[in-house]
């Protein structure tokens, strides 16, 4: 299988299972991965069980069509500029996972209520302002997994989602406590040096 043809692979097996994850509902979530000539992203308003690999769309990083029949999804832009902000970026996986949804429906952030918090990179999962799909202010209305590679980044946008519906659920009981800066540092630092799975 040549380079091009296992990462469509890797993008159309990332998108069949969003929904039986969990971190998906319909065909709201897209992904996408780098290649030689820009990116590999799954098309619009395909359902994701009738997407094969001919169906992605091959675009430049500026977002010009390289090749492909179909339209790209309509977040094109966001993963475009991702890409080409951040090199060490090799795929994105973009859901609207519900939890998540949930806690970007209140403006809510995942504070460091959590140690795992600090496995998508940081003290805590900001929650990134509101804008309209598809628009050019890269909206990321619910999760943009970020990873070397789209399995790392499906990786990442599940733990996020189960961390999203365990602060949901601390949240019924109350305010939960929060990791102080001196845990999460040395924790961040810990999963960096951790494993196949740890993601940017
Ligand atoms: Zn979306």
């Amino acid at each position: 299988m040549s380079d091009d043809a296992s990462l469509r692979a890797a993008v159309i097996e990332a998108a069949r299972s969003l929904n039986p994850l969990g971190i998906n509902r319909g065909k709201s979530g897209n992904v996408s991965a780098r290649c030689a000539e820009g990116l590999l992203i799954t098309p619009s308003g395909l359902p994701y069980a009738d997407t094969h690999a001919d169906d992605l769309v091959l675009l430049a990083l500026d977002g010009t069509v390289r090749a492909g029949t179909l339209a790209p999804s309509s977040e094109w832009q966001f993963h475009c500029a991702i890409y080409r902000a951040r090199a060490e970026i090799g795929g994105i996986v973009h859901t609207h996972a519900p939890f998540c949804t949930a806690l970007a429906c209140l403006d809510r952030g995942i504070p460091a209520f959590h140690y795992m918090v600090a496995k998508a990179g940081g003290a805590d999962i900001p929650c990134a302002p509101y804008a309209t799909f598809g628009s050019q202010a890269l909206a990321r209305h619910a999760v943009a997994a970020l990873g070397r590679d789209v399995p790392a980044a499906l990786a990442l946008a599940v733990d996020v989602e189960a961390l999203a519906e365990i602060y949901c659920q601390a949240l019924q009981l109350g305010e939960p406590a929060l990791l102080d800066d001196d845990e999460m540092t040395r924790v961040t630092g810990q999963f960096r040096g951790y494993g196949p799975r740890s993601a940017q």
